[in-house]
């Protein structure tokens, strides 16, 4: 199916099921509350059919360009009827899984992601250990020592803002198991229960005061060799695998969430306020440049294009607008964040503190800006 016969088929569909998809709480509503709605609109979709479309047969898709889910995904996020960075989940890890999983247990497991049946969390960051992911210590050994016919592996260590782990079935887990030295080339990545006895989750409350992200413990966890992903020491090109799905449908489907929220700040502001008209246009301006960027991205991908390096632009664009964005809204509805207590001032709090990590999470600004420098523009190597 073409993208543009799907939208028009998508939006008709969804106009005409509105009160079966539309979430049951006035916003902002709580995470469990929006988890549950997105999970119920997920199965919704899925038995529709929609949330097929895009994904590969052999897990249970309809086939089609991957376009289509990333259509999908933002149309579902300018609806408000999930939040995109708790349904971005499934854009990175239904991939990861498709690509790298066993074949007959990537059929099992991908339609259960797609049709809200369970969660998936992404288990990379430690405490000591989140832009130079080279460098994590979470240990893997296979039991018995032997990594070539050990039937099952044991796993120690610490994962920290691992998101909704505390809603999740299972984690892509990335563990050590070559030495510290061998950085990149020692890493294993695991498909986890998160039931499996030996593992403890404990959220954490972030600044906009939910607990989105936790702390995820690992003690004598024994994994199935057979859940191993991309082989013994195969776990970097599994965490790289995840870029260019995060850059291009993720970012596609943010924008189309943060759209809505310009208008919301048009509506708001007086037109006669110039102060007020330059904040709404930079705001405009930014999100514009990062939608034309995202939309280049994505048909390149399409096209069969290995993404890489470039699309640090991309996440320093979309980083930037949406922080523009939440910087002119505080400009313009003086107090409201600060100040109001109904409903209107939790949801301008809670998204304004949550965009200050968009320059944090998925690689930071720094790093980005560093990558830019110095394998885009060739401005030299770290000092
Ligand atoms: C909302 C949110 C959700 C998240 N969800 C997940 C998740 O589900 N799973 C997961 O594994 N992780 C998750 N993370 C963690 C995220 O991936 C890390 O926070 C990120 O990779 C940065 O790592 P760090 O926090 O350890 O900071 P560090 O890497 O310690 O960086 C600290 C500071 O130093 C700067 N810096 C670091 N290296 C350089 C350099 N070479 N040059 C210049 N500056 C540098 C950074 O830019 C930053 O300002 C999440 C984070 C957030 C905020």
């Amino acid at each position: 199916m073409e993208v543009a016969e799907f939208r028009a088929e998508l939006h008709a569909w969804l106009d005409a099921h509105h009160h079966e998809v539309a979430p049951d709480f006035d916003p902002p509503g709580t995470l469990d509350q929006r988890i549950a709605q997105m999970q119920r609109v997920k199965g919704i979709l899925y038995e529709a059919g929609w949330m097929r479309w895009g994904w590969p047969e052999r897990v249970g898709g309809l086939g089609g360009s991957p376009m289509l889910r990333s259509e999908l995904g933002a149309t579902m996020a300018a609806r408000n009827l999930a939040d995109p960075g708790v349904y971005s989940l499934v854009e990175v890890l239904a991939p990861t899984l498709i690509d790298y999983a066993d074949p007959d247990l990537a059929a099992d497991w991908v339609p259960r992601l797609l049709s809200g049946e369970e969660m998936w969390c992404q288990g990379f960051s430690e405490p000591g250990t989140g832009s130079d992911l080279a460098t994590l210590s979470c240990r893997a050994v296979p039991d018995g020592g032997d990594p070539d016919t050990a039937d099952t592996w044991i796993i120690n260590g610490q994962k920290v803002w691992t998101s909704l782990a505390q809603y999740s079935q299972r984690c892509v887990l990335l563990t050590r198991t070559g030495t510290p030295e061998s950085r990149h080339r020692g890493i294993t990545a695991f498909f986890l229960d998160l039931d499996t006895p030996g593992i403890t989750v404990r959220p954490i409350e972030m600044i906009n005061g939910e607990r989105e992200f936790t702390e995820v413990f690992l003690d004598d966890v024994a994994v199935p060799a057979d859940r191993i992903l991309g082989g013994v020491h195969g776990g970097w090109s599994v965490a790289m695998s995840i870029l260019p799905y995060e850059r291009s449908s993720c970012f596609w489907q943010r924008i189309a969430y943060l759209y809505p929220r310009v208008q919301r700040l048009v509506d708001a502001v007086d037109e006669h306020d110039d102060r007020a008209a330059e904040a709404v246009g930079n705001a405009f301006l930014a999100l514009h440049t990062v939608r034309a960027r995202s939309r280049a991205t994505q048909h390149r991908l399409a096209g069969g294009a290995t993404l890489g390096a470039d699309t640090s632009i991309d996440k320093v664009l979309v980083a930037s607008a949406e922080q523009t964005l939440y910087d002119s809204i505080r400009k313009c509805t003086t107090g409201v964040m600060e100040l109001d207590d109904t409903p209107l001032g939790d949801v301008a709090r809670i998204e304004y503190l949550y965009s200050r990590a968009a320059t944090i999470y998925g690689g930071t600004a720094e790093v980005q800006r560093n990558i830019i420098a110095r394998r885009l523009l060739e401005l030299g190597e770290e000092g």
